[in-house]
């Protein structure tokens, strides 16, 4: 709706030249801290040590802040059941991303045993929660990071943890978000960031998942979208068919290369792999609701692939 040239006016750097170490140094001085990791996140997983393992898997290093990472496993861990990877806050801003994974462990995790290990990284990028951002401190996107030699400490912590279990992960769910502010604010502070010319775009109305086009698995996210579609309402296709620029392969579904991207959902050759894009700006969806949607997800692709093993 802006009538204002977005790109020309991005407050730092010089259009058409890529940041460097200085622009990088404004972006992140002008990046104030918005809500505590300690108090909604961490107090949050602390309140689970009785029932499940606590893993502390790192830290970061961020200037003059330290950021302990965790996870929360199945307690026993039974080496001779399947494994379900659930992720979260990969970008710290999207916050149901964070909140559902909390969600998922309070709320349902504990059905689950005896017959699924759990592992769940409810918050994998904790300076960008706090900030309420999609980069790092580096000014880098985690979620496109998840490769070898990552220049991302988020994503190569991840994958460490990830690591001994990688082979055994039969599901995944890596928990996000599509914001209003994806495109007032991030996508022109990476064509600012990369001396680029951003290009308008839009944001979907409702919920919509991201298969993997190299392994696409399409039953298995029309189980996912019939059951949030209980919760909150789909995405539609937009005139061209298509959500964020990819075309719709079913409803509420588009398609990416998980692993040549270097996406979080591709960090294991799980057979069930999925991204969720919950929509918390929708005038139609209340924060509980996305929490609630982001939940739903992660057990119904849990459920799906229980009853459907390789
Ligand atoms: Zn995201």
């Amino acid at each position: 709706m802006t009538e204002l040239n977005t790109t020309a006016l991005y407050p730092i750097g010089t259009p058409g030249v890529p940041w460097g170490t200085a622009e990088v140094a404004a972006w992140r001085a002008s990046q104030l801290v918005k809500r505590s990791y300690a108090d909604e996140v961490l107090r949050v997983i602390e309140a689970q040590r009785s029932r499940y393992e606590v893993i502390r898997y790192g830290v970061l290093d961020c200037g003059p802040d330290q950021y302990p990472l965790f996870a929360i496993k199945s307690r026993p861990w039974n080496d001779t059941l399947p494994c379900a990877l659930v992720t979260g806050g990969v970008h710290g801003y999207e916050t149901s991303g964070v909140h559902g994974a909390l969600l998922f462990v309070e709320r349902h995790a504990a059905s689950y045993a005896g017959r699924v290990n759990l592992l769940v990284a409810p918050c994998v990028s904790p300076w960008a929660y706090e900030r309420i951002h999609r980069w790092n401190w580096n000014a880098i996107d985690p979620n496109r990071s998840f490769r070898a030699n990552s220049p991302a400490p988020e994503s190569a912590a991840l994958m460490n943890l990830v690591a001994p279990y990688r082979d055994r992960i039969v599901v995944h769910s890596d928990l996000h978000e599509t914001t209003d502010s994806d495109e007032s604010e991030f996508r022109p502070a990476l064509a600012a960031r990369d001396g680029k010319a951003h290009a308008p775009g839009e944001i979907p109305d409702g919920f919509y998942l991201v298969d993997d086009s190299e392994r696409s698995q399409p039953e298995f996210q029309q189980a996912i979208i019939a059951a949030v579609a209980k919760v909150t309402h789909i995405a539609p296709a937009d005139s061209r068919d298509e959500i964020i620029g990819s075309r719709v392969v079913s409803p509420g579904v588009i398609n990416y290369p998980l692993r040549e991207l270097g996406l979080c959902a591709g960090i294991t050759p799980a057979r069930y792999k999925t991204t969720t894009e919950v929509y918390p700006d929708s005038p139609r969806a209340t924060p509980e609701q996305c929490n609630t949607a982001q939940a739903t997800a992660v057990c119904a692709a849990i459920d799906f692939a229980l009853a459907h093993p390789a």
